[in-house]
C-alpha cells in the first residue's frame, strides 16, 4: 500500500466539494445522474493508476472540478466524468448512453476521438487545419471545453508524464488547444495552458523571465496597490462605479513581447497592468478620459476594441500610460459583461441562471455564434476565426485520418477512393476496400469528419471505371483515367491485332505478305503515328479491318468476301447506312409501343435515351408517350402511377439518328476542336450545334466544348465517347440530360 498517494476516503472527498460546488450552482438540479456518473467512472477506472501512483478517477475529478468552476452545465460536468471510460476501459458507448443519456454518450464520444488524435509533432503549416478540423469534428462545443479542462488538467500535473511525451504534449498545447482557448475567448484557460506549455518547453527562459519578474514583484505589487486606489479615488470622484484591479502580466506572454520587439523587460510597457471593469460602455469611455486626464498616454498604444471587437468577440479600452515615476502601465477598461466574455468566452454561455431554463440558453449560445459570424464579416482582419466557424457551419471540406493521425482535407462528399488517392497513386490504384472507423465500407461511401480510414490494398488490382463516377478529387479522377486509358488501349490493341489477322484469314490475304513498313504507311493515312496505334484504332472500331486490308492488299480484299457478321463503322465521306425500311412503314418511327401502332412518342428530355438503351415508356396527359431510360431518376418518381407504364421498344429496322448532347471539359488547346471533329466525321455523326469556351470559374487554362450530336445508337455513342476520351488534353466528358 502506497502512503504518499490519495487513498480511497480522499478520493471520496474530492467527489464530495465536487458534489457541493455543483450544489451551490444548481441548487435545484437533481444531482443523481451525477453522483452515478462519479460511481460509475470510478469503479471503471479502479484497476489504473495515474503516474503518480495515485488512483486514475482523481483525474476524471478534477476535470470535472475545472468545468464546474467554468459554471459549465451537468452534460459537461457528467462527461468530464466520465470522458475517459470508453477511451481505457472496456465499457461500450451505448452503455454509457443508455445510462446517461444520449447528450452525455455525444460528449463522451467527441472528447474520446480527439484522444484518439495526436495533434503533436506537426509541421506548423498544418496547426491551422489541425485547430479547424478539431473544431469541425466535434458537433457539440461542449465536447471542445471539456477536452480543454482535460488537458488544462493534464498540463497541470505533465510532472506525472513520462520525460520523453512532456515536450509534444506541451507543444500541442501551444500549438492546438491554446489557440482554440483563445478563439473560444476563454482568455484565462488560454493563458494558464500557454504559461504550463512555456515552462515545459523552455525551461530555462521560463525560469529567467519568471525571476527576473520575481525580483520586481515587491516593487511592482507595492505600485499596483498605490496606483490602485489612486485610480478607484479618481473615479469615484468623477461618479464612475468601478472595481479596479492591478496584476502582473503572464510570463508568456511577457515573453512572446520581449522576443517580438527585441526589447528587455524594463522596456515592456505593460508587464504591469491595471483592469477597469465598470458599468456601462458610456463609463468605460469616461474611465479612458480620466486615465489620460492624469497621465500621458503613450501614442499608438490606445485601442478601441469596443467600437471594434476582435474576433473572438474580447472587448475592452487598452491604453498605455507612463504613470508615476515614469513607469509604464497597461490599463484595460471594460464592462462586466466584457470581461465576463474576455475570461470565459464561449463558456460563459453554459452559466446557470436562476429561473431561466435550458431552451432559451442554447438560443443564447447559438446567438452568440450567430453574432460571432455577423460580425466576422464586417471585419478585414479577421478571417482566421470565420473561416474556423466556418468549417461547422457551411462546411466545404472533411477532415480524416489516416490510421496513424495524418490528416487527410478532402472535398465534401469525397469517398475513400479518393483517400487512397490522396495518399498515394499506387494505393489508390490497387485499392480494393476501406474500413472506416474500424468497419468494412463500401468504396463509394461519403467520408465524414473525423474519420479514420483505412485503405486494403491488393497487388495488381486495377481501378474501375465506375470509380468516376464516385470521385471527387481531380487527383483521383485523372489518376483512375489515366490508368483506365492505359487498360483499354492495351486490351484495343491487341483486338485489333486479331481482328486484322482474322479478317485477313478470311479474305485470304497472306499476313506474312505484308510488312510492317505497309502497315506503318497505313496508319500515317490514318493521321496515327505507329503501327500500334493502328491496332488500337482498330480494336476501337474507329475503322475497320477490311478497310485496312483494303489499303495493304488491294487485289484480294477487293474479292467478293462471304457476308460480313457485322457491319463496320461507316467511313468518312459515306453517307450513313441507310435504313432497309421499317416493318412499320415509318422511318421516322424508332421506338415502338408494345401492341400499339398509332400513338405519339418522344424521348423524354430528362435522360434522352438512345437505341440499345433499356427503355419504358409513360404515357403523359395530352403529349403522347415518354420513353424514358430505365435509369432515369424521373422513372423512379414516376412508379407512384404505375398504372401509366408502358413496355416500349427501339425499332428493330429503324437506325435514324438521334441527338445527344454532351459536354467535354478539355484543356484550352489548339487543335482539340478539330480531333473532336474528325471522331464525329469518322463515324459520320452529324454535328447538329458546337459551342467552345473558356471556363471562366477555373484558371487552369480549362475550356468546355459543347456538342449536340447525332448517334445512332448506344453502342455509338460509347465509341464516340471512348474515342473522345482518347483525345490528349480531354479531361472529363458528361451527357447531358436534355438533347437541345
Ligand atoms: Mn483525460
Amino acid at each position: 500500500m502506497s502512503t504518499s498517494v490519495l487513498e480511497p476516503p480522499q478520493v471520496e472527498e474530492l467527489y464530495r466539494t465536487l458534489e457541493e460546488k455543483v450544489r451551490a450552482l444548481r441548487p435545484k438540479e437533481d444531482l443523481t445522474s451525477l453522483d452515478r456518473a462519479y460511481r460509475f467512472s470510478a469503479q471503471q477506472h479502479r484497476e489504473q493508476k495515474r503516474k503518480s501512483g495515485e488512483p486514475y478517477i482523481t483525474h476524471p475529478l478534477a476535470v470535472a472540478h475545472i468545468l464546474t468552476d467554468m459554471q459549465m452545465d451537468l452534460v459537461s460536468i457528467e462527461t468530464g466524468l466520465l470522458h475517459d471510460v470508453v477511451e481505457d476501459t472496456p465499457v461500450k458507448l451505448d452503455e454509457i448512453r443508455e445510462k446517461f443519456g444520449e447528450d452525455v454518450a455525444r460528449c463522451v464520444d467527441g472528447v474520446t476521438k480527439l484522444s484518439k488524435i495526436s495533434f503533436a509533432n506537426r509541421e506548423d503549416r498544418q496547426a491551422e487545419s489541425l485547430r479547424k478540423m478539431l473544431l469541425a469534428m466535434t458537433s457539440d462545443i461542449r465536447v471542445v471545453i471539456v477536452k480543454l479542462a482535460d488537458r488544462l488538467h493534464n498540463m497541470r500535473t505533465i510532472d506525472v508524464m513520462p520525460p520523453e511525451r512532456r515536450e509534444a504534449i506541451a507543444q500541442e498545447t501551444l500549438d492546438i488547444y491554446a489557440p482554440i482557448a483563445h478563439r473560444l475567448g476563454m482568455g484565462k484557460i488560454r493563458g494558464e495552458l500557454e504559461d504550463l506549455s512555456f515552462q515545459t518547453l523552455q525551461p530555462e527562459a521560463a525560469a529567467d523571465l519568471m525571476r527576473e519578474i520575481d525580483a520586481k514583484r515587491h516593487q511592482h505589487e507595492e505600485f499596483l496597490l498605490e496606483l490602485k486606489a489612486d485610480i478607484e479615488q479618481k473615479l469615484q470622484r468623477e461618479d464612475i462605479p468601478a472595481r479596479v484591479q492591478g496584476r502582473v502580466k503572464r510570463a508568456y506572454s511577457v515573453y512572446l513581447k520581449l522576443k517580438r520587439q527585441r526589447i528587455t523587460l524594463d522596456q515592456v510597457y505593460d508587464i504591469l497592468a491595471i483592469r477597469i471593469i465598470t458599468d456601462s460602455v458610456k463609463n468605460c469611455y469616461a474611465a479612458l478620459g480620466v486615465i489620460h486626464n492624469e497621465w500621458h498616454p503613450i501614442p499608438g498604444r490606445i485601442k478601441d476594441f469596443i467600437a471594434m471587437p476582435r474576433p473572438n468577440l474580447y472587448q475592452s479600452l487598452h491604453t498605455s500610460v507612463i504613470g508615476p515615476g515614469g513607469m509604464t502601465f497597461e490599463v484595460q477598461i471594460r464592462t462586466e459583461e466584457m470581461h465576463k466574455i474576455a475570461e470565459e468566452g464561449i463558456a460563459a454561455h453554459w452559466k446557470y441562471k436562476e429561473g431561466s431554463k435550458g431552451p432559451d440558453e442554447d438560443d443564447q449560445r447559438i446567438a452568440w455564434l450567430r453574432q460571432l459570424v455577423e460580425w466576422q464579416r464586417d471585419m478585414s482582419d479577421s478571417g482566421e476565426f470565420l473561416s474556423t466557424l466556418k468549417v461547422d457551419l457551411y462546411s466545404e471540406e472533411v477532415y480524416t485520418f489516416t490510421p496513424r493521425g495524418r490528416v487527410i482535407v478532402l472535398p465534401r462528399e469525397a469517398t475513400p477512393i479518393d483517400f487512397a488517392y490522396a495518399i498515394h497513386s499506387d494505393v489508390g490504384n490497387t485499392c480494393v476496400g476501406a474500413r472506416v472507423n474500424g468497419a468494412m465500407k463500401p468504396l463509394k461511401t461519403t467520408l465524414r469528419n473525423g474519420d479514420v480510414v483505412e485503405i486494403l490494398t491488393q497487388a495488381g488490382h486495377q481501378p474501375s471505371r465506375d470509380w468516376l463516377a464516385v470521385v471527387r478529387t481531380s487527383k483521383a479522377r485523372n489518376k483512375i483515367r489515366h490508368v483506365i486509358n492505359a487498360v483499354e488501349r492495351a486490351k484495343a490493341v491487341e483486338i485489333g491485332q486479331k481482328s486484322l489477322e482474322k479478317e485477313a484469314r478470311r479474305l485470304g490475304v497472306s499476313l506474312g505478305r505484308i510488312s510492317d513498313h505497309d502497315l506503318q504507311s497505313v496508319a500515317s493515312d490514318y493521321g496515327v503515328s505507329k503501327t500500334e496505334d493502328l491496332y488500337a484504332a482498330l480494336g476501337f472500331g474507329r475503322f475497320s479491318a477490311r478497310q485496312v486490308l483494303q489499303k495493304v492488299a488491294p487485289e484480294e480484299a477487293r474479292r467478293t468476301p462471304p457476308e460480313e457478321p457485322l457491319p463496320p463503322p461507316t467511313q468518312k465521306g459515306e453517307a450513313p447506312a441507310p435504313s432497309p425500311g421499317s416493318p412499320l412503314g415509318d422511318k421516322d418511327l424508332v421506338i415502338q409501343v408494345k401492341g400499339a401502332d398509332d400513338v405519339l412518342v418522344y424521348r423524354a428530355k430528362c435522360c434522352n435515351p438512345v437505341r440499345g438503351e433499356p427503355i419504358v415508356g409513360y404515357i403523359t396527359r395530352g403529349k403522347g408517350i415518354a420513353v424514358h431510360s430505365v435509369q432515369c431518376t424521373n422513372v423512379q418518381k414516376l412508379m407512384y402511377e404505375p398504372e401509366r407504364k408502358i413496355a416500349v421498344e427501339w425499332a428493330r429496322s429503324a437506325s435514324d439518328p438521334l441527338p445527344v448532347r454532351v459536354m467535354i471539359y478539355t484543356d484550352d488547346r489548339p487543335g482539340i476542336l478539330h480531333q473532336l471533329t474528325s471522331v464525329l466525321s469518322a463515324e459520320s455523326s452529324n454535328i447538329r450545334t458546337l459551342e467552345a469556351r473558356g471556363d471562366e470559374k477555373r484558371t487552369d487554362h480549362s475550356a468546355i466544348i459543347e456538342i449536340t450530336m447525332d448517334v445512332r445508337d448506344k453502342k455509338q455513342l460509347e465509341r464516340v465517347i471512348t474515342a473522345f476520351r482518347r483525345i490528349p488534353g480531354v479531361r472529363d466528358i458528361e451527357r447531358m440530360q436534355s438533347a437541345s
